[in-house]
């Protein structure tokens, strides 16, 4: 059996990470220290015999007692209102926790994938993004603590690859979504469906304008899985083509969820990027992946999530 270490596993994509490779009969190692992730998350894992838990902070050494195939590092904050409310953790998490993994994964002579985002090509000047695009990031923008975090996860990464010859892989995700997104993360996709859960009306920043193209976990994780076991080391981007302006997709929202409420206007976050959509042509090429759930069909798999959750977990506001 081979053995996995999946770093953020108490967090969304890692949670949904952990479930696949048990699927696929991994032994999965999972590791979170629970900043922005969820025990709830990994509950069902938890008497299962091919799963264990270790809690720690991954900008402190990492030990794993005995060998080690492949590691997944997803540990990072993710939704802008997290990075900005712990800005030092995010570029230590980017950072020294990066390196850490590196280090872990020499020393075991694992491949090692990383997850990489869309935010590293910033506001960006070409439409849509390529690989080959380097971006357009202001450093010093609250935003950059992530961004830039991203892109030195990237340089450290490719540098390990290429000095150290560690089998590494990276994958540029675009915005994701689906079960387990935390309630109040901050992210438009479960901010509108609280709202509207709540009976509140919904909150779009700026005119609406900007657009964003938004993936399903199942998608984004098969799109993972099979980059892990191809041959391909530079960044490869994972997301889904359709693309919408943000107040379309609120009024969108509004006719899911079959609720009364309005749209709001709020101001637009400081280097919010205008537009974003992934093109997927080097998936395609090189993973043979293209997206198979369409917004429709995800939406309504996610609002039934949301719908299960709590009086309590609904209303109880962190932000
Ligand atoms: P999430 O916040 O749900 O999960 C991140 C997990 O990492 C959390 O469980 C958190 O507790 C853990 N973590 C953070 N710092 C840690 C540390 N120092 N030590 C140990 N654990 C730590 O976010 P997510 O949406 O699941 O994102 C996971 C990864 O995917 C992140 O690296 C993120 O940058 C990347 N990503 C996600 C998206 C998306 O749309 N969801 C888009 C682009 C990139
Ligand atoms: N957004 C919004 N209302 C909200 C939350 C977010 O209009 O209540 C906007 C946000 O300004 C951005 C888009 O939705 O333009 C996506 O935001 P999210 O935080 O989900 O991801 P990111 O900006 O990182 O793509």
């Amino acid at each position: 059996m081979k053995k996995v270490l999946i770093t953020g596993a108490a967090g969304f994509l890692g949670s949904h990470l952990c479930d696949r490779l048990i699927k696929e009969n991994y032994y999965v190692i999972g590791m979170d220290n629970f900043i922005t992730g969820d025990k709830k998350n990994l509950e069902h894992l938890n008497k299962n015999p091919n799963f264990e838990f270790i809690e720690h902070d991954i900008t402190e050494f990492v030990k794993i007692e005995g060998g080690l195939d492949y590691i997944l590092h997803f540990a990072s904050p993710a939704s802008p209102i997290d990075y900005l409310k712990i800005p030092i953790q995010t570029l230590k998490v980017g950072s020294l926790g990066t390196h850490n993994l590196l280090g872990l994964a020499k020393a075991k002579k694992a491949r090692i994938l990383i997850a990489s985002t869309s935010e590293i090509y910033g506001d960006p000047l070409v439409h849509p993004q390529t690989e080959d695009y380097y971006g357009n990031v202001n450093t010093i923008g609250p935003r950059g603590v992530y961004d830039e975090a991203k892109r030195f996860q990237e340089s450290i990464t490719m540098a390990y690859h290429r000095f150290h010859g560690l089998e590494t892989r990276i994958v540029r995700i675009f915005n994701t979504y689906g079960p387990r997104m935390r309630l109040n993360d901050g992210r438009v996709i479960p901010a509108f469906m609280g709202q509207a859960l709540r009976g509140e009306d919904l909150t779009v920043f700026g005119d609406g304008s900007q657009t964003r193209s938004f993936c399903y976990v199942d998608d984004q994780v098969e799109g993972i899985y099979r980059l892990l076991l191809s041959d391909y080391v530079e960044p490869v981007n994972i997301g889904n083509p359709h693309e919408i302006t943000i107040k379309d997709f609120a009024e969108e929202i509004i006719k899911l969820t079959e609720t009364n409420q309005k749209i709001i206007y709020k101001n637009l976050p400081i280097n919010d990027p205008l537009q974003r959509q992934p093109n997927i042509s080097l998936a395609k090429k090189v993973l043979d992946w293209t997206p198979k759930v369409g917004r429709e069909e995800g939406m309504k798999i996610t609002f039934d999530y949301f719908k299960s959750l709590t009086d309590e977990e609904l209303f109880k506001s962190e932000h």
